[in-house]
């Protein structure tokens, strides 16, 4: 499958074709988010490059919200009974200059047509997601962290500039010198300021598509803590954890660490994926046997404590993009997504009772994800991290228990001193919301009136003024 194909497959999953016009008038199928959960009824009205963003909002009356490929898991690219407007259409190149490393795009393109382009000049993404099915607009607007956060910061750190255009015909370049606030406000913003037209970005330089690796095998926090702290000085660093053992095999894990290999070597675009998911699995297919017998599989093939290789960038970053629409593996009903930062403070206490906490309900799916955050901090008002331990997983949605458990774990985290991801959610309450993010009332006044989502709907209980 060429890149192209991996693009069309993935936008006409969302309900959309790349090049759909908006001339072509609005189409109305469902627009899912990675997660599955929550599914709304929108109107999709996609823009290209020509789109005049304001004349065309001008004879809608229930709120607009721009969106890119819908990687978020939750309802923040979502917005019930409104229209979405879909930017994958607007995906031109604009510039690259090689002494810099400085690449203008519009803000539909995604992760994985810009490493298609810069790979082979020898550039790769200062920050990248776990998958590279994102747009540079949604990049910026969930201020994406990847698993360098702790040397590199967050996406926005590299984005320089962007143009951000308001539904009253107002059209802003924002940088940290220009508009400052804008640029504070629409990093991490969720969409809800404005559109992203273009961006800038900082791309950093490579000499080969391989990554020098090492997977460590660690067996509780304490070991997690002394890895992460032995490996401040490598660039990325990111652990898988087993959430559904207890006892002596509890917190074990894979520690995966690696740098760009510094060996001259192959510099092409990446193969694409060749795999999709062909169905809708059972939704018993992902029970607390399924997943504890996937840990102990996963955890024992590595069969040493420690090993060192030289990998290709892709099963490195992307390991999961190797199977176009694994979500599916959720089955119908869909899955929430998990992911909390706490502050050092109380990060490995915290950490603790709530990795207990989930091995208790019996309900985490193997995708377990910990991390250390760095203290690089990130300009975005929003923006999710901060320095502290993160964690991400997977909860397969379950009648009657999986938004108990969830609730509970949110509970938690406030109670540590840590907050969620609104990326990655579709369960927070409002009051969790607005103690995890004091800065929301700041957001509302920069808002669009024209936009909002459902996330921020249910959040703050404000909505669009069309
Ligand atoms: C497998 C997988 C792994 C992931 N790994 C990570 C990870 O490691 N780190 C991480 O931080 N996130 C991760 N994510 C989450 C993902 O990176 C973010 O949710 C990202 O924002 C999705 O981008 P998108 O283009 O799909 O945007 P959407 O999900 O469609 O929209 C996201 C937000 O961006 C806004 N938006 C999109 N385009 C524009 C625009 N042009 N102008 C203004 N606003 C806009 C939308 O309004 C919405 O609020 C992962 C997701 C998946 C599915």
């Amino acid at each position: 499958m060429k890149l192209k194909d991996a693009q069309t497959e993935i936008q006409q999953s969302l309900g959309y074709e790349q090049g759909m016009a908006s001339e072509k008038g609005p189409v109305k199928p469902a627009f899912e988010p990675w997660g599955r959960y929550p599914k709304y009824d929108a109107t999709l009205l996609p823009l290209h490059w020509q789109s005049d963003y304001p004349s065309i909002i001008r004879d809608i009356h229930h709120g607009v919200l721009p969106v890119g490929l819908g990687r978020s898991y939750g309802d923040v690219c979502l917005l019930k009974d409104g229209t979405l407007l879909p930017t994958p259409a607007m995906s031109r190149l604009i510039s690259f200059d090689p002494e810099t490393g400085l690449l203008t795009a519009e803000a539909g393109i995604s992760l994985a047509q810009i490493l298609d382009f810069a790979v082979p000049r020898g550039f790769f993404l200062p920050v990248t997601p776990g998958t590279k099915y994102v747009t540079l607009g949604g990049a910026i607007a969930n201020d994406i962290h990847g698993k360098n956060h702790h040397v590199a910061g967050t996406f926005g750190c590299h984005v320089t500039e962007f143009e951000l255009v308001r539904s009253d015909g107002t059209v802003l370049l924002c940088s940290p010198t220009q508009n400052p606030d804008y640029y504070a406000m629409t990093i991490g913003g969720m969409g809800l300021t404005g559109l992203i037209r273009w961006a800038t970005l900082r791309m950093k330089p490579i000499v080969t598509r391989k990554i020098d690796y090492e997977g460590i095998q660690f067996h509780g926090i304490d070991e997690f803590l002394a890895l992460t702290e032995a490996s401040k000085n490598i660039e990325y660093t990111v652990s898988w954890v087993d959430c559904a053992s207890t006892g002596k095999n509890f917190c074990r894990g894979i520690f995966m660490q690696g740098d760009h290999s510094t060996k001259r070597g192959e510099l092409k675009a990446s193969p694409e994926p060749k795999l999709v998911f062909p169905f809708e699995a059972p939704g018993q297919m992902l029970n607390h046997w399924t997943v504890a017998a996937f840990n102990a599989l996963y955890f024992n093939k590595q069969m040493v404590k420690r090993k060192v290789l030289e990998m290709d960038y892709e099963p490195f970053f992307y390991p999961l993009d190797i199977a176009l629409h694994w979500n599916r593996m959720y089955g119908k009903n869909g899955l929430l997504q998990f992911q909390y930062v706490i502050p050092w403070d109380n990060a490995r206490e915290g950490t603790v009772a709530i990795l207990k906490e989930i091995a208790k309900s019996g309900l985490a799916s193997f995708l377990a994800v910990l991390k250390a955050f760095g203290d690089v901090p990130s300009p975005g008002v929003m923006s999710f991290p901060r320095p502290g331990i993160t964690l991400a997983l997977d909860f397969p949605i379950k009648a009657g228990r999986t938004f108990y458990v969830f609730e509970r774990l949110a509970d938690m985290t406030r109670e540590f001193g840590g907050r969620l991801y609104p990326a990655k959610d579709a369960a927070m309450t409002a009051q969790q919301f607005q103690t995890f993010y004091p800065e929301w009332q700041q957001l509302s006044r920069f808002r669009d009136p024209a936009i909002t989502s459902s996330f921020w709907e249910r959040v703050t209980g404000e909505s669009s003024n069309l």
